[in-house]
This record gives C-alpha cells, sequence and structure tokens, in this order.
C-alpha cells in the first residue's frame, strides 16, 4: 500500500497549495510589506513542468486537492498550459485569485471544471480598495466577480477586516448574500513577516458574529466541511453563507489536512511554519522526493508552529510574508 502524508497527530494531509509566483500585481498592505519584498531569482522558481512534476509526486502519496495562488497566480507566464495539466492529475483544482485578470480564464476553468474560485475583495467601496491594494483595479474585479456568479461559478469572496478600514462594511457583505449563492469569507488579520501586524488592528470572530446577529438576528450554524478553516453561517431565508476564518482567536488546526509549497518549492507544512523543506532540489537531481515530503511532515506542529494565542513577533517575523508563502 502506498504511503500517506501522516503527521505525528495522526493528519492525513490531501491538500497541497501550490504558489505559482511571488509576484503581485496588486500591493495590500496586509499582505504585502511596504518596500515590497526580495524577490526569488527567476532560475530558483519552479517551472511549470516542475510544478507538474512535484505535484505528481504529491498526488502519489494521496493528494487529491490542489489549490494555486501566489502571489497573484493569474500572472504566471503560461498559465492556461500548467491548468490543464493539473487537471490531468485526477485533483479537484481551485484557486485563490484577486480576480483582476479572471475574464482571460473562465472559459478554461469551464472547460478542466475548476469550478471553486476565491477571490479576494475586502470592500465594496472604490475609494478603500485603492487604499488597501494601492492599485485602482476595483471596477475590473466587481466585474469579473458578477461574470463568474453569472456563469455559475462556486464563488467565496475573500475578505481581511481591518478595525477602521473595512469593519464597518461587514454587513454590506453579508447583504450580498441575500439573493447570491455566494460565500463570503471574513478573514482574521493574520501576522507575517513585514506586515506590521497589532491585534489592535483586527476584527475577532466574536466580534464579527455579534455585529451580524445585531442587524440580521438568529443566525444559522451549517455543518462545516471536513477540515475547513472556517466556521459556518446562514443568516435566514438567504441563499448565500459566510463563514470566519479565526485564526488568530480561534484556531481550527486540529482537524488541518493542509501542505503549502512556495513557488521556489519549498515545502511548508504550516502557513506560519519558519522552517521549510527544500523538494526542488532534490528533484531537479532526479532523486525520489516522496521520503522527503514523508520525513518532514512529522516535523509538523500541532497548531501554527508552535505560536500560542499571544502570536510571538520573534516567531512570525522570522517567516516569510504572505504574498511569497500563498495564502
Ligand atoms: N493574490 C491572490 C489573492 O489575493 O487572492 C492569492 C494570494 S493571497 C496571499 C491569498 C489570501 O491571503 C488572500 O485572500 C489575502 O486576502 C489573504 N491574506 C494576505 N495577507 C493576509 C493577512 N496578513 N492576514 C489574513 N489574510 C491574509
Ligand atoms: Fe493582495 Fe493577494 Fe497580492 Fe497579497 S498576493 S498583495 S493579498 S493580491
Amino acid at each position: 500500500m502506498k504511503p500517506k502524508i501522516i503527521d505525528n497527530f495522526g493528519r492525513e494531509h490531501t491538500y497541497l497549495r501550490i504558489s505559482l509566483t511571488d509576484r503581485c500585481n496588486l500591493r495590500c498592505f496586509y499582505c504585502m510589506p511596504e518596500d515590497g519584498i526580495e524577490l526569488v531569482d527567476k532560475p530558483n522558481i519552479m517551472t511549470l513542468e516542475e510544478i507538474i512534476g512535484i505535484s505528481r509526486e504529491f498526488v502519489d502519496l494521496g493528494v487529491d486537492t490542489i489549490r494555486l495562488t501566489g502571489g497573484e497566480p493569474l500572472i504566471r507566464k503560461n498559465f492556461s498550459f500548467l491548468a490543464r495539466e493539473l487537471s490531468n492529475l485526477g485533483v479537484t483544482l481551485k484557486i485563490t485569485t484577486n480576480g483582476i485578470v479572471l475574464d482571460k480564464y473562465l472559459d478554461l476553468f469551464e472547460e478542466i471544471g475548476l469550478k471553486r474560485i476565491n477571490i479576494s475583495l475586502d470592500t465594496l467601496d472604490k475609494a478603500k480598495s485603492v487604499f488597501i491594494t494601492k492599485r485602482d483595479y476595483f471596477g475590473r474585479i466587481m466585474a469579473n466577480v458578477c461574470e463568474c456568479l453569472k456563469r455559475g461559478f462556486d464563488i467565496k469572496l475573500n475578505v481581511v477586516l481591518i478595525n477602521d478600514v473595512n469593519d464597518d462594511e461587514i454587513n454590506d457583505f453579508i447583504r450580498l448574500t441575500e439573493s447570491e449563492h455566494l460565500d463570503i469569507k471574513f478573514i482574521e488579520f493574520m501576522p507575517f513577516k513585514g506586515n506590521e501586524w497589532d491585534w489592535s488592528k483586527g476584527v475577532s470572530e466574536q466580534r464579527i458574529l455579534d455585529t451580524v446577529s445585531e442587524e440580521f438576528g438568529k443566525l444559522t450554524k451549517l455543518e462545516d466541511p471536513a477540515h475547513s478553516t472556517s466556521r459556518n453561517f446562514r443568516v435566514k431565508g438567504y441563499k448565500g453563507s459566510f463563514g470566519i476564518v479565526s485564526t488568530v482567536t480561534n484556531p481550527f488546526c486540529a482537524g488541518c489536512n493542509r501542505i503549502r509549497l512556495t513557488a521556489d518549492g519549498k515545502m511548508k507544512n504550516c502557513l506560519f511554519a519558519v522552517s521549510e523543506t527544500d523538494l526542488l532540489t532534490p528533484f531537479r537531481k532526479g532523486s525520489s522526493i516522496q521520503p522527503v515530503i514523508l520525513n518532514s511532515i512529522k516535523e509538523k506542529k500541532f497548531s501554527r508552529d508552535g505560536m500560542d494565542l499571544k502570536m510571538d513577533a520573534d516567531h512570525y517575523e522570522q517567516n516569510r510574508s504572505m504574498t511569497s508563502i500563498g495564502g
């Protein structure tokens, strides 16, 4: 029988999130440090063939779901070729994108059966979008969200809530779920290298629930899918739903089944993992990377790479920026 990617806590890892690039066409302040990031030299970035080859090894070890992320995954050159090849691996393929160039890929996604698209949209206000992302693409992103909904894609909107920036829009997002089959994912602001994290800027799961309940009354608790990273709800009678990714105040690590692969071919056992395992070098040498993957998962800590609820700056400042991990 084939070995599986099981950690010391008995968790089987079947979900691989691949960062296709550390580059991005936005500069969201909570993700990208003010001075940008040191980009990895091109020769050290996985080629498309290497991404496919390494993915194949993970699939052989039981991975059944792959999410493409970044940086911005849709700006990776020859993205269509890569997506087509990965869809042939027999996995459920998903993507997280800022949505700017989504319209160019919707036909492809229909063709290869990629249905689940997470789009990052932190505000419904154009001026605020420019403030958050430091670029002016709001109109294009909104048009693409509408087009995806029209075509029947399974859409989640990722909303990172920041105090005094977009915390006043929680219920505006909820209102979108009245008539649309749309899922809003409110995400607690998380700490990464250089993002000047301070929990006073964050909005907690409890505050989000209180804000929604105050206006919409008693919420229906939905059954959370296995390995879900969010707790999910619906306003009574609404078509869509919402969930909260409460990584800071109420982590959900017990059922974690995720592994990350950075654009330069490093395996990360956890979003907050400081240590990484190089898969690209042995892959380039032609050695089998399966034993490396199976060993690496044994180093996985139970929760948030061992950080306690205070989130230790000495720890997360040693991690990468979110834009180069692949969220
Ligand atoms: N560029 C794509 C996008 O924005 O969807 C994919 C990469 S982005 C790093 C993936 C997700 O991470 C986005 O939904 C983004 O909002 C989220 N994210 C980035 N920095 C974060 C932070 N400090 N705390 C919580 N979520 C964060
Ligand atoms: Fe924004 Fe995503 Fe780019 Fe980060 S990677 S700056 S969240 S668009």
